[in-house]
């Protein structure tokens, strides 16, 4: 089956939630907070973005083991068991668990499959007609490695997703957005020629996970369908959206994609803690809008994000992007009492170009690597520049 055969989806879109998700705890000290996703959800109920038409929303079931083991090594899939049980054993550090960044914690393992499973949602969703778009705000685990853990990632709901993908003899184009390159998506499917890799990030010289250079392009049969961006410090919305433009609408066309699995890790914020990159929610929302129109299917993944607050006004705007509605506040004009009134202004942020010599250089390094991919991947892959 193809998703471009399927009949119109009855939704527009699906959003997957579940609070045990949103509870799931990294811990007081740990930059990685879940519960954003509950905070995308309130907010969602404020801007009018839930019980509409066209808006359809499921709670998530946790796979079986099996559906992980498509993506992970048995062997680290055993360790990560056993890190669950919040028992730590030296060997984890070898599988990158029980570190600062991947700690050992309990109940990671039932978290796990239910993140795989609400991502698994997703794909169902937009597959048997329920949704064209489907976002799950707690996945994303792009750090995740087939036999280790990295980045506060453990199990890679969208490596099982796009194995999933990839067994229905679908073709996909991930697309991440995430401030971070996503590592292990890259190594996972580097040789694979059946799935357009595109990473925009910043630059490994300032940023985890050092890597993700433009000069890596796949290899074997893969070569030419791995598209890294990476974007210097301080690169802003004008240098970002110009770049998303002359790289991302003309790959997705020549590589005809029946579904696209995106991250939308909204760390690109200006406001950030963990990056250096100035995106404002304004410039975040039109890049998913876009991703919305180019893709015939979407399945969207909620990834990094830091500022708590900031990132759950970029989620609420990617929802609003994916169900095609006008974010409007329910509560405006009231004061107090509301969680995020003393926080945030409206959705949208003023805008905040960098000036001077930075933007000069965030613009000369951004330019240079839309030659680059010019010039090497888009004749593998027969795309025109625009
Ligand atoms: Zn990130």
């Amino acid at each position: 089956m193809s998703a471009r055969d399927s009949a119109s989806p009855a939704h527009l879109a699906a959003l997957i939630y579940g609070d045990a998700l949103a509870r799931f705890d990294y811990g007081d000290d740990h930059p990685f907070k879940p519960i954003r996703a509950r905070n995308t959800l309130e907010l969602c109920v404020r801007y009018g973005l839930l019980d509409e038409p066209g808006i359809v929303q499921r709670e998530p079931q946790p796979v079986e083991p099996a559906y992980i083991e498509r993506f992970h090594d048995p062997a680290y899939l055993e360790v990560l068991r056993r890190a669950s049980a919040g028992t730590y054993d030296v060997a984890m550090l070898a599988r990158g668990i029980g570190t600062e960044d991947c700690p050992v914690l309990r109940g990671l393992w039932e978290f796990c499959l239910l993140s795989t499973g609400a991502t698994r949602a997703c794909v169902e969703a937009v597959l048997d007609g329920t949704a064209r778009r489907a976002f799950n705000l707690v996945g994303g685990f792009h750090h995740a490695f087939r036999d280790h853990a990295e980045g506060f990632c453990y199990a890679s709901d969208v490596g099982a997703a796009i194995e999933d993908l990839l067994e229905r003899g679908l073709r996909v184009a991930y697309v991440d957005i995430d401030a971070h390159h996503g590592n292990g998506v890259q190594d996972a499917f580097y040789g694979d020629e059946r799935v357009l890799k595109i990473s925009l990030h910043e630059s490994g010289a300032t940023l985890y996970p050092f890597g993700g250079a433009e000069t890596e392009v796949g290899e074997g049969r893969g070569y030419g369908f791995n598209v890294n961006v990476p974007l210097l410090e301080r690169t802003d919305d004008e240098v970002y959206l110009e770049v998303f433009e002359r790289l991302v609408p003309p790959l997705l066309a020549a590589f005809r994609p029946d579904i696209v699995v995106a991250e939308l890790g909204a760390d690109t914020h200006v406001s950030d803690p963990l990056t250096h990159l100035r995106l404002t929610s304004g410039a975040y929302y039109q890049v998913v809008q876009r991703l919305c129109a180019l893709a015939p299917r979407l399945v969207g993944v909620g990834g990094g994000g830091y500022d708590v607050f900031r990132t759950a006004r970029c989620w609420t705007l990617a929802w609003a992007a994916m169900a095609e509605r006008e974010p409007r506040d329910e509560y405006a004009g009231l004061v107090g009492g509301m969680m995020f009134g003393s926080e945030i202004d409206g959705l949208f942020d003023r805008p905040m170009p960098t000036t001077g010599e930075a933007k000069e250089r965030a613009l000369a390094e951004a330019r240079r690597i839309v030659e680059f991919h010019h010039r090497t991947v888009f004749p593998r892959l027969g795309a025109t520049p625009p």
